[in-house]
């Protein structure tokens, strides 16, 4: 079976044209009108499985009371906070347990409102460490990155990322100083006779000839995502790759910015995701189950090193938005990451995620299209392929995980997942399909998610069940 949706543009699903901006301007949006446990509800009286959390944002689904009661408590009592005279005790608890749970590695936690404040406010950080340094370094400028990866969508963030589609009309206007090597893409880029230390070796000399070719003392930071998500699809390294890189880094004096705005607070299993590799980063970034999707809240942690180094210097961040450290924002994170610890939820992404992964490989890893399965805790990625023996891709205007993510809305599913790669952005090599349920998913609805993907891939290509 085909379901075909209707793809009349111009319109929204009630024949009305948005007056929203939103990304696509003559998308079919679905009018979301509330959304309660793991199911989203639409004003047409449908009823979705939110089986990824949009991109992966809800960690304990919606309409949890304890996280509106926080907010709603502390739009009554602070609303607001003009950080440059005020503190709250919403954010300064907020630090505390997000400096507390990184075992004594990150000093201070800078909170903002997007992944892409987080990023930018990252890069500006590493740049000011080395300008307040007890030797300063100011020729330090330069930033690697890496190919296919996404870390926001300003233009200090954009410039970072080596997403084609993304940078492609801005080109001129990101800042030239940022080069990008291979991703730690095992699926793709692992030569088959190659060890995993082979290929971590060979990832590590070309990440060395990079730090050369710019001239080791002229870089700031290497910026990477421990799990790629929205790229590639729920990537993770191979053992002991962190570890190669962290060690160039120090080599050379750089310092090593992880990026777990998708990967972090707990969506692998772990609260950071760099605690699954052994190194512990000079700047973080969080965001999406930070606060859950109940506000828009991302953060920055800044290691000992790089705030000793200001602490030295001038004492102060230059950088500062209106609504950093906002309250309402840090009560929703503050009230999510109680919740995620007193329950011990981090054991049921564990548990759980161990059960997706093994229905994901037996009832998918036969399909002809179905390339690879990867990924971590409860954050998986399902990679599509045109053959998979040569592991040819779907060209990107085919958009094909996106068709699929957006015929599983239909009644025939009522399950939504998020589409990552070549099909969620074009550009970019491969298409994938993101499944990353709440951390509170129950064994009953890891089966429905899975049997429900299964059957909307098998339709897609008309494979049957
Ligand atoms: N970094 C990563 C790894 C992301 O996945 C994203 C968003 O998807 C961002 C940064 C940017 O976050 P935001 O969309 O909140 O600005």
């Amino acid at each position: 079976m085909v379901v075909v949706i209707n793809k009349e543009a111009g319109t929204s699903r009630n024949g009305e044209q948005s007056a929203v901006l939103h990304r696509h301007l003559n998308h079919q949006f679905l009018p979301l009108e509330r959304a309660e446990g793991n199911y989203l509800y639409t004003a047409h009286g449908r009823k979705i499985f939110d089986g990824s959390g949009g991109p992966s944002v809800a960690c304990l689904g919606w309409g949890n009371e304890r996280v509106v009661d926080a907010v709603t408590k502390q739009l009554r009592s602070a609303p607001y906070c003009a950080t440059i005279f005020f503190t709250t005790r919403v954010a300064e608890e907020l630090g505390r347990f997000l400096v507390d749970s990184t075992n004594g590695h990150m000093a201070r936690a800078y909170i903002v409102n997007s992944g892409s404040e987080a990023m930018e406010a990252a890069v500006k950080l590493a740049r000011q460490f080395f300008l307040e340094k007890s030797s300063p370094e100011p020729q330090r400028t330069r930033f690697i990155a890496r190919q296919q990866s996404y870390h926001g969508t300003t233009l200090g963030a954009l410039a970072i990322g080596g997403h084609a589609y993304r940078r492609e009309h801005f080109e001129p206007l990101l800042p030239q100083n940022v080069s990008h090597v291979s991703p730690c893409y095992a699926y793709r880029q692992q030569q088959t006779s190659e060890t995993d230390e082979e290929y971590v070796a060979r990832l590590a000399r070309e990440l060395e000839d990079e730090f050369q070719r710019m001239g080791p003392d002229t870089v700031c930071a290497f910026v990477a995502e421990p799990v790629v998500g929205a790229a590639l699809g729920c990537v993770p390294s191979i053992p002991g790759y962190f570890k190669a890189v962290k060690a160039i880094c120090d080599k050379y004096g750089a310092l090593l910015i992880l990026d777990e705005v998708m990967c972090g607070m707990g969506r692998t299993g772990t609260l950071h995701a760099w605690e699954q590799e052994g190194v512990a980063p000079d700047i973080q970034t969080i965001g999406k189950c930070l606060g859950g999707g109940y506000q828009p809240v991302s953060g920055v942690l800044a290691s000992h090193r790089v705030v000793d180094a200001l602490s030295g210097g001038s004492s102060v961040f230059v950088h500062g938005h209106t609504y950093q450290g906002h309250p309402v924002g840090c009560a929703a994170a503050l009230e999510v990451q109680r919740i995620i610890q007193q329950d011990n939820l981090l054991e049921n992404v564990k548990d759980m995620g161990l059960l997706l992964s093994k229905l994901l490989v037996e009832k998918l890893s036969s399909h002809p299209h179905v390339g690879d399965i990867r990924g971590r805790g409860l954050f998986w990625g399902i990679e599509l392929v045109a053959d998979k023996k040569t592991k040819a891709v779907f060209p990107s205007a085919a958009h094909v995980s996106m068709e699929i993510c957006e015929r599983g809305l239909s009644e025939a599913y009522s399950l939504s997942v998020y589409p990552a790669g070549g099909g969620g952005a074009e550009g970019l090599q491969g298409d994938a399909i993101i499944v990353s349920p709440p951390y509170t998913v129950t064994k009953e609805e890891i089966e429905m998610v899975v049997t429900t993907l299964a059957r909307m891939i098998n339709d897609y290509f008309e494979v049957g069940t």
